[in-house]
């Protein structure tokens, strides 16, 4: 059942466990357009319930659900204040713009993925007629391309507070928030209260092999309905799927710190492999370094070679590769890619 390589590129690569696949055999169904489908029902009410907040929506992709929040949230013409580094600004093909007709405004992400309280402040527009109209301010939560940093309970209270005080919606990219909750020790309830809204993946770390939800307010929840169908995202017996989210929610959420302590043990050996310079210590499931300057190979003759040791790795920006730990990478995974570097790289 295990995959032959370690794969390393992304925790998107996770595949169903076994229980996943039976779950999915047997899953209750109906047409959840016509919000038929019990298990997907089930998944909503869980998911809705794990955040403390009224209720939840299934979408097919992060991406999708992170344009939905944004349309419910703002109308055509108004702005959204978020990192530069986000998500939603850098790797969401601009869809707020192109869809939404949503402004984006990016904000500079600080090394330690937060957005400064100070710039968030200075970037809310003015009543004035040149401007846009702020409507919403969104952190991502852990910061991918921050390093998979966590933000505290204290600081997105703080942000929640800003945006209360100056009447603006609030809503997290919580793609991993379930790694941040497990990394912080906190119930994922304290660490989200402030939002409004909330989007996380079941197919990252969580294990599933296709979704994301939305929580929101019940009105919030009902406008993403409707958006949903007009983006073509209205699926029928989708409780196929939902049937893996919810052992997602179940089973998988609560195993995330072995994740983290597997990324520990990762950096700690790959600190130790010439050629490499490590960044900062992992504060989730993310590893990331750059080249030494000796080293030759392109990154692409890196994920050749390395593969060669039936470990997949990829790079994220010039001489810089992240590495990403998930369920179906264990101990003996982490091994054989420290060895794996040690052999490419001498
Ligand atoms: C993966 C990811 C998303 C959404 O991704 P999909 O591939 O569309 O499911 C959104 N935000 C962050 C931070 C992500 O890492």
């Amino acid at each position: 059942m295990n995959n032959e390589y370690v794969d390393l590129r992304s925790d998107t690569v996770t595949k169903p466990t076994p229980e996943m696949r039976e779950a999915m055999a047997e899953a209750e169904v109906g047409d959840d357009v016509y919000g038929d489908d019990p298990t997907v029902n089930k998944l909503q009410e869980k998911a809705a319930d794990m955040l403390g907040k009224e209720a939840a929506l299934f979408v097919p992709s992060g991406t999708m659900g992170n344009l939905l929040a944004i349309m419910a949230h703002c109308a055509r013409g108004e702005e959204v204040i978020c990192g530069d580094k986000s998500h939603i600004y850098v790797n969401e093909a601009g869809g707020m713009a192109v869809l939404g007709g949503v402004y984006p405004h990016p904000v500079a992400n600080q090394k330690d993925g937060t957005l400064r309280l100070e710039d968030i402040r200075a970037s809310i527009q003015p009543d004035d007629s040149h401007r846009t109209i702020t409507r919403l301010v969104c952190i991502e939560n852990t910061q991918n391309m921050c390093g998979g940093v966590v933000l505290s309970v204290d600081y997105t209270k703080q942000v929640g507070q800003l945006a209360k005080e100056n009447g603006l919606k609030f809503h997290i990219d919580g793609a991993r928030i379930f790694n941040a909750a497990a990394a912080l020790d906190v119930d994922i309830k304290e660490l989200v209260a402030p939002a409004d809204s909330v989007m996380f993946c079941l197919s990252k770390g969580l294990a599933a092999p296709i979704g994301s939800m939305l929580v929101g307010t019940k009105d919030f929840i009902a406008k993403a309905f409707r958006g949903r169908k007009m983006l073509g995202g209205g699926m029928r017996q989708v409780g196929v799927i939902a049937a893996a989210g919810l052992i997602s929610l179940e089973k998988m959420t609560g195993r995330l710190k072995q994740d983290h302590a597997r990324a520990r043990n990762l950096y700690e050996g790959l600190k130790q492999v010439s050629g490499l310079r490590l960044e900062a210590e992992p504060s989730s499931n993310m590893v990331y370094f750059t080249l030494a300057d000796r080293i030759t190979l392109s990154e692409n003759q890196i994920i050749d070679e390395m593969k060669k040791y039936d470990v997949m790795v990829d790079w994220s920006a010039p001489r810089q590769f992240r590495l990403v730990t998930h369920y179906w990478v264990d101990d003996a995974g982490v091994e054989k890619t420290i060895k794996a570097f040690a052999e490419v790289l001498k």
